[in-house]
């Protein structure tokens, strides 16, 4: 492998910077091991020809910005004008954008090379990445394993130095999981600092942008391009953004919060003794263990379903086979069975399955049962984590329960849903997370442990997340 490819993104554009290497050689560097690692099937679309026309533009001079010249990957539910967005649906798989996502514009003007669009679950529904219409993603660490979702090609790509960063999406977790199953940093902003305009709707009071890198650093230095108010997104947060590259990362003093809830059973023992000896070597840098209480840890995964699925069926009822997107080619008898047989071909069976999820809960007679409950049940994790987050700097839980399991061996899907169990919580409470390599297990997959902030506190959290890093 070229040795370029060795460096952070951080480090990478210290050297385009002083002209110690060139945007093309990096490049051509990703290009080629795109090639090598191809059995991963990270990437829907390679965007080669682009990316080298923009390599060669910056070292002409005449790209400027904190990310030019370097080499990025988008998941391919961000829109790109001119190159074709799937969300790895058949529902999609020619469908071309007439616009940029703030968040691919915003990588433009830094002068970033976007070489590649991500494999993914379809439509982001999935912990595995198993769920393309594309194929499956492979882990980058053992390619007999799954790569975690949704953002699994995301991860898998930086993993395999693809490239260095990449974006993902993150709903309940897809970006920290499959960040944490390839070994490598995965930052889900707080809800509302990313703007989502652009991003192809999954459940929109959960989903958030974020980047995936090799390190926290690079990760606040791609948050400094994609983060920032937009009025085409609604829910933008209207605020002072930070430097998120000004960050104290000095752990003295920090209070680290440690809920009981998050090491019962159902957490794999390496998992648990990873993190544990994470906390202790945090202790020992002069943090400060703190007990806090997560009552309503084991009610979010069944709100998360409830929520997330009833708003997927309210976003997806636009591919319908009219305006864009796929349409079946069957003759239909009238405009319901043209929606019915377009529907039926062009979803697959996970994101089918979300969609009846979603209508059941949302209909009349059940509404109160499921959909009105799921909301209260949001209000008290929401309530849990604000009272916990009082009493400390940041909560350190798993990212996972375990470590990647084999391809095929995990496919029945409330036992694919319980992955996402120490990641849907800080979704439905809108904070922000992240997850840092923390060690291996016996069988040397990567464990992650994930850190939880305050709302807004993604500066602070990511400078604790660089403190602990190190560790
Ligand atoms: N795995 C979760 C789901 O399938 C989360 C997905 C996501 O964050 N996009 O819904």
């Amino acid at each position: 492998m070229n040795d370029i490819l060795l460096l952070s993104l951080t480090e990478l554009k210290r050297k385009l910077d002083r002209g110690e290497v060139s945007s093309t050689d990096a490049v051509k560097a990703c290009l080629n091991r795109i090639d090598e690692t191809s059995g991963l099937n990270a990437l829907i679309t390679v965007t080669a020809e682009q990316a080298l026309a923009r390599a060669a533009a910056f070292d002409r001079g005449e790209l400027k910005g904190s990310l030019a010249g370097v080499p990025i990957i988008v998941k391919d539910n961000i829109s790109t004008a001119g190159i074709r967005t799937t969300c790895a649906s058949r529902m999609l798989e020619n469908y071309v954008p007439p616009y940029d996502a703030t968040v691919v514009k915003k990588l433009y003007d830094a002068g970033a090379v976007i070489i590649a669009k991500a494999n993914m679950d379809e439509f982001a529904m999935g912990s595995a990445s198993q769920n393309s219409y594309f194929g499956g993603v492979k882990n980058a660490v053992d390619s007999r394993r799954v790569p975690g979702g949704s953002s699994g090609g995301s991860a898998a790509a930086v993993a395999a130095f693809q490239a260095y960063a990449a974006l993902g999406s993150d709903t309940g977790g897809s970006i920290r999981q499959p960040a944490a199953f390839n070994g490598v940093v995965g930052f889900k902003p707080t809800y509302s600092t990313v703007s989502r305009y652009g991003l192809v709707a999954f459940a929109s009071s959960l989903d958030q942008i974020g980047p995936i890198t090799r390190t926290v650093e690079d990760a606040a230095a791609v948050m400094n391009v994609i983060a920032g108010h937009d009025a085409l997104d609604s829910t933008s947060a209207d605020i002072d953004y930070p430097d998120y590259t000004a960050y104290d990362d000095s752990l003295r003093g920090k209070k680290i919060g440690v809920a009981e809830e998050f090491f019962g059973a159902g957490l794999q023992s390496d998992t648990g003794a990873a993190i544990e000896k994470k906390l202790a070597a945090a202790e020992a840098a002069g943090a400060k263990l703190v007990k806090v209480k997560i009552e309503s840890f084991k009610a979010s995964l069944a709100a998360y379903y409830v929520l997330s699925s009833a708003e997927a069926a309210t976003n997806l009822a636009r591919y319908d086979g009219v305006k864009y997107g796929f349409r079946t080619s069957k003759p239909v008898s009238d405009y319901v069975d043209l929606y019915y047989k377009t529907r039926s071909e062009g979803f697959g069976a996970e994101v089918k399955r979300r969609i009846m999820i979603g209508n059941y809960v949302l209909s009349s007679g059940y509404y109160d049962a499921y959909y009105l409950k799921a909301l209260k049940v949001r209000t008290l994790i929401k309530q849990d984590y604000d009272n916990a987050l009082a009493a400390c700097d940041a909560l350190v839980c798993p990212a996972a329960p375990s470590t990647a399991p084999l391809i095929g061996a995990r496919t029945a899907p409330a036992e694919v849903y319980l992955s996402d169990i120490y990641t849907v919580p800080v979704n439905i409470a809108g904070l922000p997370g992240i997850s840092i390599p923390a060690g291996s297990d016996g069988a040397g997959m990567p464990i992650g442990m994930q850190l939880i902030g305050r709302a807004f506190g993604d500066r602070e959290l990511l400078g604790l997340a660089v403190g602990m890093a190190r560790l």
